[in-house]
């Protein structure tokens, strides 16, 4: 009985996020869902991505947090259209979360927007919003291990940032492992290594967003 309660709610999440999806592709709107554990970096990698590409397109912002709007506040400020979600104590973001906060928006003005998720890497991966890409963040003093651990929201992941970079002697962190999972699990995705504190590597970043855009726009 409970297996058949979930598919339903599994389903009428999948139709709504068509339905987000239908409306973000009108709009020709790259669309994407940053899902990672908590202080990973999702924040700190969008306002990374705002100040590298503000100039080339218009980027918009939904916020995704149990209470507080502290992300949100933090966005607002550099100008940047956004809109906080509180799930009151979802673990998760759903596209009916979405669709509401899409109100908010001119979506004909938006060219990119990042939706970052609930800080969990466990039950985001399962609700489709109407996103195109999967980014997932993970971060050095997080551990090498969490693809080993958590490997479901790796498996669909269209783009794999590794964080926090700078401190990675300092944890001893072994990168090959974190790369070679992360490829068993999901071989089409790229490990972006990148330190959002120093700047180091998110041109990288930058480089394959630019990409999807133009695929958007093609
Ligand atoms: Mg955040
Ligand atoms: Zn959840």
């Amino acid at each position: 009985m409970k297996v058949k309660v979930l598919t339903n709610i599994m389903n009428a999440n999948d139709q709504l996020a068509e339905r987000n999806r239908e409306l973000f592709d009108k709009n020709n709107i790259l669309v994407i869902n940053i899902m990672a554990s908590p202080g990973a970096g999702k924040t700190s990698t969008i306002m990374q991505t705002i100040a590298n590409l503000r100039d080339e397109c218009n980027i918009a912002v939904i916020e995704g947090d149990l209470a507080s709007t502290i992300d949100a506040d933090k966005i607002g400020k550099e100008g940047i259209d956004v809109v906080q979600i509180n799930t009151g104590g979802a673990c998760h973001l759903d596209a009916n979360m979405i669709e509401n906060a899409l109100s908010d928006f001119d979506l004909s003005k938006i060219d990119l927007l990042f939706i970052e998720n609930v800080g969990n890497l466990v039950c985001p991966a399962g609700f489709k919003l109407g996103e195109d890409k999967r980014v997932i963040i993970s971060s050095v003093p997080e551990g090498h291990d969490k693809p080993h651990k958590y490997p479901s929201i790796f498996v669909d992941a269209d783009a794999v940032i590794l964080n926090k970079y700078d401190m990675a002697e300092v944890f001893e962190y072994d990168t090959k492992d974190f790369e070679s999972t992360v490829n068993g699990l999901c071989p089409s995705a790229p490990v972006i290594k990148i330190s959002c504190k120093t700047g180091e590597g998110v041109s990288g970043w930058i480089d394959w967003l630019r990409t999807e855009l133009a695929k958007k726009k093609a």
